[in-house]
């Protein structure tokens, strides 16, 4: 056929002009060696390794939705610490407290049974531990929420801290979260909370956006929370609604129904209710907003720039948690003790704790710097050790469990 016939005769025509072209070209080789010029400055390329991107992966399968604070893009600069050698701080004048009155209850607010009060407490332990930081020993607030660098999206780093970063904004270590106390002889009541012991006056912050739904004394028909203001946050957990709550406030800055943004003063830290010493109680509650419904804050706040978060379950020989477990963390370097705590414990009277949905934890140790740990306890007189690395930025969990052999210490590699 025409067509076809022309076709090959015009490809054919095409081969021979290239292989000719080949062949000039080899018997005439640039004079100048070819230099390639690789370009100094690359185009940014998106690095689907990059934590950024994993934690938008992450966050974007638990949250519902996502909370209305942006993830900084950018990588987080250190702020100087600019404070640090100042030495001409302004000082604070004293505070004019005033109590706000309470709220006239309105719909926002669902009724809820009166929380089971334990008669074992005795009060609460702060008064010889009101630990403030000097304005001098300032220090990088945490990283903005929501944030965490686990690569499988376990973490819910979703709330910021309820005070300023020159605050006192670490846990009491002496009445940590679902313990009841350092004496097992007197126990406290189970900690639905964590403890923040600040003087009174300091600036209380709401640690995400969303509305309040309390304000004032009388929270839920307990006179041990003193004045309250709790917030139900715009976004929530795997389909849960979210609550945080801080109580003991000496003065209540806010009214039911006001709109609230991360940060926004909520009150100031006081003494009222059930305290031995000012500081504000910080609860988290998952789902519903009743006193059995709390989880361990610390992992719900972002860890401070340079510090992880371990959680860990003290289990028996049968695989079942075990309750009120001494659970200490050892620094593996130096060998000195860097945390202790007690395991969760669980009474089934309506005062209880929960686990994390994430973790199934029964014991936390926030803030912890990045390094390596022993995380130690005793199950019936033989000695558990773990080693664990903590990584800035997330949480890394740990199992202690009693060995079936006869051997006195699990196992550890070389630090
Ligand atoms: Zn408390």
């Amino acid at each position: 056929m025409r067509r076809d016939g022309f076709s090959t005769f015009f490809l054919v025509i095409l081969g021979l002009v290239g292989f000719g072209l080949i062949v000039w070209l080899n018997a005439h080789p640039d004079q100048s060696p070819s230099i390639i010029v690789i370009p100094t400055v690359q185009q940014p390329t998106e690095d689907a390794n990059s934590w950024q991107t994993v934690l938008r992966v992450g966050f974007g399968s638990n949250s519902t939705p996502l909370p209305t604070v942006a993830i900084p893009t950018a990588s987080f600069v250190p702020p100087t610490l600019a404070n640090s050698s100042d030495t001409n701080l302004t000082p604070i004048a004293p505070l004019q407290l005033t109590v706000v009155a309470p709220a006239q209850p309105n719909s926002v607010v669902t009724a809820t049974p009166a929380p089971t009060l334990s008669t074992q407490s005795t009060g609460l332990p702060v008064t010889a531990e009101v630990v403030t930081r000097p304005p001098a020993q300032w220090q990088p607030p945490a990283l903005i929420p929501p944030i965490s660098r686990d690569p499988f999206g376990r973490d819910h780093y979703v709330f910021a801290r309820p005070v300023d970063s020159n605050a006192n904004n670490e846990a009491l270590l002496s009445y940590t979260f679902g313990t009841n106390g350092p004496d097992a002889e007197t126990p406290w009541r189970i900690h639905t909370g964590i403890d923040m012991p600040n003087p009174i006056g300091q600036t209380v912050r709401a640690a995400g956006t969303g509305t309040v739904i309390w304000a004032g004394p009388g929270f839920q028909d307990s006179p041990s929370y003193g004045n309250v203001v709790e917030i139900q946050h715009d976004f929530g957990y795997k389909g849960q609604v979210l609550y945080t709550l801080y109580a003991h406030l000496s003065a209540v800055l806010v009214t039911q129904g006001q709109r609230i943004n991360l940060g926004d003063p909520l009150g100031l830290v006081g003494n009222t209710g059930r305290v031995s010493g000012p500081h504000v109680h910080f609860e988290v509650r998952v789902g519903e907003n009743r006193y059995r419904a709390t989880y361990n804050p610390l992992l719900w706040m972002v860890p401070y720039v340079g510090r992880g978060v371990i959680a860990g379950r003290v289990v028996g020989p049968n695989g079942i948690g075990l309750q009120d477990q001494n659970v200490t963390v050892l620094d593996n370097r130096t060998g000195l003790v860097v945390q202790s705590t007690t395991s969760y414990v669980y009474l089934d009277n309506g005062s209880d704790v929960n686990s994390d949905p994430s973790w199934k934890e029964n014991f936390v140790f926030g803030d912890i710097p990045v390094g390596r740990y022993q995380v130690i306890t005793n199950i019936d007189g033989q000695r558990v050790v773990q080693k664990v690395d903590v990584s800035e930025g997330m949480t890394t969990f740990t199992e202690l469990a009693p060995h079936q052999s006869s051997a006195t210490e699990t196992p550890t590699d070389s630090p």
